[in-house]
C-alpha cells in the first residue's frame, strides 16, 4: 500500500450531501458515478493527492443501505491505493486478514478493488484500489 487514496462516507442523499461537501471542501464534486455491482452512486471530491467519496444506496438491500440503518451516516471505508492488487491480496491473506472479494472487482472512478474483512482492521472498512490497467 502506498498512499490513502480516499475515504469512503456513506449518505441519505446525494442532492442533500453533495452542495455540503461543495461548500465543506470548497471544491466543487467533479464526478458522479453509479456502481450497478455495488448498488451505489458515487460522488467524488478531489483535496490535493486525495478524495472524498460520498456513497448513496441505490438498492434497499445493498450495503450502503445496511450500514445506514445499523450505523447511521458517517465514514464507511478508507481507501489505499496499491500498484499491484493481485499481489497485494495475498500478502495480506499470508498476513492473516480477511478478504470480501477473492478477485479484484471493479469500482467507481476506473478502479479495480478489494475489501478487506472489518473483522480484522479494528472495525475499520479498508479498500484496496488499483487504478485499471
Ligand atoms: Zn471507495
Amino acid at each position: 500500500m502506498h498512499k490513502l487514496e480516499h475515504i469512503g462516507i456513506a449518505v441519505k442523499s446525494l442532492s442533500h450531501s453533495i452542495p455540503l461537501f461543495e461548500s465543506l471542501l470548497n471544491t466543487n464534486c467533479y464526478k458522479k458515478e453509479e456502481v450497478e455491482s455495488e448498488g451505489v452512486i458515487t460522488a467524488f471530491f478531489s483535496l490535493g493527492d486525495q478524495k472524498i467519496e460520498l456513497l448513496e444506496s441505490t438498492d434497499p438491500d445493498g450495503i450502503i443501505e445496511k450500514f445506514i440503518k445499523k450505523r447511521g451516516e458517517g465514514v464507511h471505508h478508507i481507501a489505499f491505493t496499491v500498484n499491484d492488487i493481485e499481489a497485494e491480496m495475498k500478502r495480506l491473506t499470508e498476513a492473516g486478514f480477511v478478504l470480501l472479494n477473492d478477485k479484484p472487482r471493479p469500482g467507481a472512478d476506473n478502479k479495480l478493488v478489494c475489501f478487506l474483512h472489518p473483522a480484522k482492521t479494528n472495525s475499520v472498512l479498508i479498500e484496496l484500489c488499483m487504478e485499471k490497467p
